[in-house]
């Protein structure tokens, strides 16, 4: 089986997950053929699984990201920047022409998007991997299931579920965000488990009930931050920002 790994803008974090899990892929006789992280000699052919990493931020990534979709059988992005925009998506809610002449003192020479936008938004992806990073473990559930033809096991039910099963007391009722009932689970609800809020790593669930945590937020006295976590790193996910497309 033949992969790739491929990076576009992002922090190289989710890449990481494949030096974890590294030596058991190659023990299963897997071939990587691209990953410039990770190795000084690439082939830039055909590949059965393709991972991507980072958001489509450049013209320059818009032209790649079809090419690798052209080539590749199966394309799985990984992390929350290839699957929602990354902190780099922070400018999709902000003036641009500003945060260009905010950063770079001659902001002319600068070619990139107006805005960071997740791979889906250019190609078809057949398989997402939530997290910021990603779980070196949720990887290879995913590389050994379509190796043997199955569906990957990723948890679409919410973090809550994860932090009830380890009896952590809800951060939430104590007065701290938390964004647990409205993100899918995977890291095993590690924040609240030592009293800290949670800002929702692994993006939302198919149907958040976003009315709700508002409200929540807002009688505990934490309105301002619902906004700011929900326009973060995970905020330009396609189900987060139908609410802003709404108008
Ligand atoms: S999702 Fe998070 S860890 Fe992964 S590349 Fe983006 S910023 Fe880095
Ligand atoms: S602390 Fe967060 S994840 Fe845990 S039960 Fe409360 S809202 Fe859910
Ligand atoms: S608890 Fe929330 S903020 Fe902490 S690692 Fe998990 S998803 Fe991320």
């Amino acid at each position: 089986m033949r992969i790739g790994v491929f990076k576009f803008a992002s922090c190289d974090g989710c890449q990481i997950a494949f030096f974890d899990m590294s030596d058991k892929l190659l023990d299963l006789g897997f071939q990587i053929d691209y990953f410039i992280e990770a190795q000084s000699t690439n082939r830039f052919n055909e590949f059965d699984l393709s991972f991507v990493e980072g958001s489509i931020s450049t013209p320059e990534q818009e032209n790649l990201i079809k090419k690798i979709r052209e080539k590749s059988k199966k394309l799985i992005t990984i992390g929350a920047c290839a699957d929602s925009g990354g902190i780099q998506s922070i400018r999709n809610f902000m003036d641009f022409k500003e945060v260009l002449s905010s950063v770079y003192p001659n902001p002319d020479y600068i070619k990139t998007l107006e805005k960071s936008k997740p791979v889906s938004d250019y190609v078809n992806v057949d398989l997402e991997i939530r997290g910021c990073p990603i779980n070196p473990h949720q990887l290879y559930e995913v590389v050994v299931s379509l190796y043997l033809g199955k569906t990957p096991y990723l948890p679409e039910y919410p973090l809550c579920l994860e932090c009830k099963r380890k009896g952590n007391p809800c951060v939430l009722v104590l007065g701290k965000p938390c964004l647990g009932s409205v993100i899918k689970a995977g890291c095993g609800a590690l924040c609240p488990s030592f009293n800290a809020g949670c800002y929702g790593c692994y993006g939302p669930v198919e149907k958040p009930n976003l009315d709700s945590l508002k409200e929540i937020f807002r009688e505990r006295g934490l309105g301002d931050l619902y906004e700011k976590i929900l326009t973060s790193f995970n905020g330009y996910n396609r189900v987060y920002r139908e609410r802003y497309e709404k108008g």
